[in-house]
């Protein structure tokens, strides 16, 4: 469908082919058994396409943000779903760009190979949700090699399927710390220490809506060493706002491949289903909310864009990865929908794998920010009004 980066052409066709041997046979088997995609996760990890954003000098092919969303994006339209991979490819950018040369050096080179996973990223918590700055999981200074880590997160996802974490946790009480972002850290956690989950740790799965790999992750005086920690203490929490610029966009781009993939099973519908002595899609009732589907999508696509190009010239731009987001999932959500309706009773046979991409695409005005909270941070930080919380 119309408006992919032609730059990214191969490796779009490159990903189609992969996703071919992954046909919705699979995909709702593992819905049923809510099973991780292991197989699809290791052909795109050989493939090298989880390595997209790694530079070459650590072993990745050092590509550009529109490359990793074209890929992303090929993933969903292709009927697929990279939700149970895609943090590998942003949650190293925190390691990128603010841990030292020796963490890139051990860390980068692994993950482009696959020999570690860093899928999982535990910033939420269960009381203090959205917001952030009030997380309680605390990180103590253990005399000078270490810290000992107590408290609780939510929505882990994957955390059963990654060897790694980058972990989020408070190193500065609240009322102690200079400023209202500061106190935070970021530690990569190694949850797998010779194979074995680490001391104190326990994972829990929560079953959802939709197979999704996600879990609760308790931590009872799990230490981590001091040489773990990325970049200064204190800093983290402005460290994975950077990352999560770079989630929002790869998020968005795997929102648009789901409406590309919803607008183009609808419209094969819609030609095909033959009523009244006549196709469906003759109908203008059944044309225009296709039509409007696609108008969305194409404009949310030109946002995802202009957010992945202002990722790679450096500079701010929380304001066009919040707007792609949440526009790409407005538009997937619009897309799921109407794909329901043309298909009539048989959008929710399970056999369609509409019913399954519907429930999968609702997730995006949620998580990994939700709609209010992308709305008020366009009202406070692009059109200056007052902060609302
Ligand atoms: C399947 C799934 C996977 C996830 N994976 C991860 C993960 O891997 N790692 C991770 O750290 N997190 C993950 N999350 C968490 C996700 O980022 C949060 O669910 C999301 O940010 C919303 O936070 P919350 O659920 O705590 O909702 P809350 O913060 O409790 O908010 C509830 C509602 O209130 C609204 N609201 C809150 N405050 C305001 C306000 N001031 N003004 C107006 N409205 C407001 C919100 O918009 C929302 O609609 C995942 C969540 C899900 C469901």
């Amino acid at each position: 469908m119309s408006g992919r980066d032609e730059e990214f052409a191969e490796i779009c066709e490159g990903v189609r082919a992969l996703c071919e041997k992954f046909p919705g046979e699979y995909w709702r088997e593992l819905d049923r058994e809510r099973a991780y995609p292991t197989a699809f996760v290791k052909s795109l990890t050989e493939a090298g396409y989880l390595a997209a954003l790694i530079p070459e000098q650590y072993g990745g092919s050092g590509l550009p943000m529109r490359a990793a969303a074209a890929i992303m994006e090929e993933i969903h339209a292709s009927g697929c779903n990279g939700a149970a991979c895609h943090a590998q490819m942003y949650t190293m950018g925190t390691i990128l760009r603010h841990g030292s040369e020796a963490q890139k050096k051990k860390y980068l080179p692994a993950i482009a190979e696959g020999k570690q996973r860093l899928q999982a990223f535990g910033v939420t918590e269960p009381t203090s949700g959205t917001d952030t700055l009030s997380l309680r999981t605390t990180a103590k200074r253990d005399g000078n090699d270490g810290y000992i880590v107590n408290g609780q997160k939510i929505w882990t996802s994957r955390a059963e399927h990654s060897d790694l974490m980058l972990l989020l946790a408070r190193t500065t009480p609240k009322d102690e710390a200079k400023k209202r972002t500061e106190g935070l850290s970021v530690f990569i956690l190694n949850m797998r220490e010779g194979g074995e989950l680490t001391k104190g740790l326990t994972i829990k799965p929560i079953r959802t809506m939709m197979n999704h790999a996600t879990t609760e992750v308790f931590f009872d005086n799990v230490r981590v060493p001091a040489e773990n920690l990325i970049g200064e203490e204190g800093q983290g929490f402005r460290y994975i706002l950077g990352g999560m610029n770079a989630e929002r966009i790869l998020i968005g781009s795997e929102c648009i491949g789901d409406a590309k993939w919803f607008i183009e099973k609808a419209t094969s519908y819609a030609k095909e289903r033959a009523l009244f002595g006549r196709p469906i899609g003759q109908n203008q009732g059944v044309q225009f909310p296709i039509a409007r589907c696609y108008m969305q999508m194409r404009a949310a696509e030109l946002m995802v864009h202009e957010a992945a190009r202002l990722y790679e010239a450096g500079g701010d731009f929380g304001a066009q990865a919040n707007m792609a987001k949440q526009l790409a999932a407005e538009a997937s959500w619009a897309a799921a929908d109407m794909c329901v309706q043309t298909h009539g009773g048989f959008g929710f046979a399970e056999e369609y794998d509409i019913e399954r991409k519907f429930r999968e695409t609702r997730l995006y005005t949620v998580a990994p920010i939700s709609t209010n909270l992308v709305l008020s941070y366009l009202a406070e930080h692009v059109l200056g009004l007052p902060r609302s919380y």
